[in-house]
């Protein structure tokens, strides 16, 4: 069954979608996890591989002892290990200019080959001979890109033929973007480790100068390493006092200290380490790290330090805690730094009770810059943009660099109307072109909201929530957007209900309910209107006000009409091989109207139920007709020409014209049901009823009267000669067997039509 087969390719494509973000999460946790790279690498490939349901993952890094790339992982579901590219393989080297690899590597883009046998070309070299005759069929390679570069490639191959797949490509993409983030991580950690590295080997080879003195502080001895520390020869050293390489300052400091110390009852030095400034021979100051112990040979104390120039050390320390809160191309605070003052500022925000505005921005149009002029120019363009926000805000302001082209405003003390100000002020900043290696560049900016205390209360909070505001700015287009509390919550409810309606609609949980429609004319025929129902395992029952619209927004509008179409059509059967005729009419929203297969999807089930088509009455709103006349004209012909009935709902709420109503192929129209309920009692609604009720006559067209609540209101109808009337007075929507009792009780007495 084609609707059928429509709902398992939805049904199919919601559970790939669940499927690629459980794969992106495993990843995630993965690589938050994982102590480097390396040690991350086999479990994120094995969950690349399951998730795309492969057999051998493998990863290919560049190779620094020889120009090219090697796999240096690989992970091989059971059994695949035989198939030819097993971890015996795992040493497969890809040289420049060579191979598929080669080709991702260079181009950035994945590839994908459907089938060896018959695309064999581009196999990785060094594989072909393995690949060739063992049983791997296909593959897809990604590359993995940080920084705008490939840094490695991830291969994935199969045992079977399989073929290209774009979505599966795009989540293997978006896999591997994650993949390229930790690169990133991983580096930024890698060179602060390999600098203190560097300064502790230096500062261990050099050997410590090693110099003592006697009570006096005159020199007894020093070590050539002395020298190197202090600039002066040991000749110039020994014999003279120590405090002619301290500064100034220190050296009565350090003689007090001495008289103290020698008179005082602390008896020795423990090696107690300390640093303090000294003079270098060339009158420079610089800081040393001394130890200090005492020898005392009988009635003579001497006293020995070990002394470290550390200045280099310090400075470096300082330059490396720089480095980690700045980012290194614009010299802006960096994520960790803006973390730490958002978090200082929302603590001070808090005591005084002051306001603080976060603003997060993304360039719009950068990635754009990079593909077309170059990561040169890329890298140029984010100077510019970060010196024109420098320049656009306060000094006390913080602008930061989040990475890529994000880049955030920290603003104290400011409420959401100053951060609005803020954001347009930026804007204008931003508005203007760029002027890149003699290009004119525009990029725009969408920028995202947040506020203490309104919007959170810690600094996570805060960066979280006007994220979902800046996604909001880009998705709208709008310059910026303030974060709304519903507008996330929104959006993981709909999620939720979303995810819980597709199981609605597989797993049985919706129902149909049938409200009669009467004829007024003495009419035999029974004529019901199918309505949804959705049984809520918590919530119980729901009406399809509350769920339709999701249903359309989500597209899950398809399968559900399909599921009520089929079940409407096998009431219908089953009451008339109960000896009822009844003629049925369902509901078809707006969305469904876009649908090229509906007519098929129609015609297929009338079949099955071997239904008359005019037994069928298909009801269109007035407003969905109006949404795209032309797509409705052709939708109602088609049915119409199939020979199933068309009907207007919800009439007299939208605005079509007389001359487009004769243009379309409608064999009935439903009076909304705001002008018949109280029609008993507003002039205004019974003279719109009854100038409907004629045009629709005029136009040979049968009229329904919804929303009948009272006696008055169905004999104004039997007087204005309206065809059919629906409503509570009538008859509730009923269960299918009560339906049946239904029809054979007595209607209430109709007016005698004159
Ligand atoms: P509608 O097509 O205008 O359906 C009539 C609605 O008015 C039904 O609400 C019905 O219970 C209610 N109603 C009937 N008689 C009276 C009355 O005398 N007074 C008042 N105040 N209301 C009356 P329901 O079942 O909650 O359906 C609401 C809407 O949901 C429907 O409006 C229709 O637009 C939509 N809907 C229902 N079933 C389906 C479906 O299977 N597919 C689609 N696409 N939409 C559906
Ligand atoms: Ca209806
Ligand atoms: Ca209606």
């Amino acid at each position: 069954l084609d609707d059928l087969s429509e709902r398992e390719s939805l049904t199919d494509h919601l559970r790939r979608c669940e499927r690629q973000i459980l794969a992106q999460q495993t990843i995630i946790r993965l690589l938050a996890e994982a102590e480097s790279l390396d040690d991350a690498t086999p479990d994120f490939l094995e969950a690349m591989a399951r998730h795309g349901e492969w057999d051998i993952a493998a990863f290919w890094g560049v190779d620094t002892s020889r120009p090219g790339m090697s796999r240096t992982c690989c992970w091989c579901a059971e059994g695949a290990a035989s198939a030819g590219l097993g971890t015996d393989s795992a040493q497969g080297t890809v040289r420049c200019g060579e191979g598929i690899v080669d080709d991702v590597w260079r181009s950035a883009a994945p590839h994908w080959i459907e089938d060896v046998a018959t695309d064999f070309r581009s196999w990785p070299r060094p594989d072909a001979a393995q690949a060739q005759a063992p049983a791997l069929r296909s593959a897809c390679y990604v590359p993995v890109v940080f920084d705008g570069r490939v840094r490695s490639v991830i291969e994935l191959a199969s045992r079977n033929p399989r073929t290209r797949d774009e979505e599966q490509i795009a989540s293997l993409v978006a896999l591997a973007t994650l993949v390229g983030r930790f690169f990133e991580r991983e580096r930024a950690d890698e060179a602060i480790r390999a600098s203190e590295e560097r300064y502790r080997t230096i500062t261990e080879i050099a050997h410590d100068a090693v110099i003592t003195i006697d009570e006096t502080s005159r020199i007894l001895s020093a070590n050539p390493a002395a020298e190197r520390v202090f600039g002066y020869s040991l000749d110039e050293l020994i014999g003279r006092s120590l405090t002619m390489l301290m500064p100034d300052g220190m050296r009565e400091a350090h003689r007090a200290g001495m008289r103290r110390y020698l008179t005082g009852g602390r008896r020795h030095l423990h090696w107690e380490s300390l640093e303090l400034p000294a003079i270098h021979q060339s009158g420079r100051e610089i800081l040393i790290e001394i130890s200090l112990g005492e020898f005392s040979e009988g009635a003579r104390r001497t006293f020995t330090g070990f002394i470290r120039d550390i200045t280099e050390r310090k400075q470096a320390q300082t330059a490396l805690a720089y480095q980690a809160m700045h980012d290194s191309l614009t010299d802006l605070p960096n994520r960790t730094l803006l973390q730490d003052r958002l978090h200082q500022a929302v603590l001070v925000a808090h005591r005084h009770a002051t306001p603080v505005a976060l603003l997060l921005l993304d360039l719009d149009r950068f990635k754009e810059v990079n593909d077309t002029f170059g990561h040169d120019s890329g890298d140029a363009l984010l100077t510019q943009v970060a010196s024109r926000l420098a320049g656009a805000m306060r000094e006390s302001d913080t602008v930061a660099r989040l990475g890529g082209d994000e880049f955030a405003v920290l603003l104290p003390a400011t409420d959401t109307g100053g951060a609005v100000t803020a954001a347009e002020r930026v804007g204008d900043a931003l508005r203007r072109p760029f002027t890149v290696e003699g290009h004119e560049l525009e990029v725009g900016a969408s920028i995202g909201i947040a506020v203490y205390p309104e919007h959170g209360n810690d600094s996570a909070m805060l960066l979280r929530r006007a994220d979902v505001a800046m996604y909001a700015a880009k998705r709208t287009a709008r310059g910026y957007t303030v974060y709304s509390p519903d507008r996330d919550e929104r959006s993981s409810l709909r999620l939720l209900v979303t995810a819980e309606l597709r199981q609605a609609i597989d797993g049985n949980q919706l129902l149909l309910r049938y409200q009669p429609k009467v004829s007024l004319r003495g009419d035999a025929t029974n004529n019901v209107e199918a309505l949804v129902r959705w049984n809520h395992p918590e919530k119980g029952p729901t009406s399809p006000d509350q769920f339709i619209p999701l249903a359309e927004e989500t597209g899950l509008i398809k399968p559900l009409t399909a599921w009520v179409l089929n079940e409407s059509l096998r009431q219908q059967r089953a009451w008339r091989e109960a000896g009822h005729d009844v003629r049925i009419s369902v509901n078809f929203s707006a969305r469904t109207l876009h649908d090229p297969d509906l007519l098929t999807t129609v015609t297929r089930l009338l079949e099955v139920w071997d239904t008359d088509p005019s037994r069928l009455i298909v009801e269109i709103t007035e407003s969905a007709l109006m949404l795209d006349p032309d797509r409705a004209l052709k939708t109602l012909s088609d049915l119409h020409d199939a020979g199933v009935w068309t009907s207007i709902d919800d009439f007299g709420t939208g605005y079509s014209s007389l001359g487009y109503l004769r243009r379309l192929p409608v064999d009935e129209i439903k009076i909304d049901k705001s002008f018949v309920i109280d029609m008993a009692t507003n002039r205004d609604d019974a003279s719109i009823v009854r100038s409907v009720i004629s045009l629709g006559h005029n136009l040979g067209l049968h009229v329904v009267a919804e929303g009948v609540e009272n006696r008055r209101a169905l004999d104004m109808l039997v007087e204005m000669e309206c065809d059919l009337a629906q409503g509570f007075f009538l008859s509730k929507p009923l269960a299918a067997g009560d339906l049946i009792e239904w029809f054979g009780t007595p209607r209430p007495r109709l007016a005698v039509v004159s």
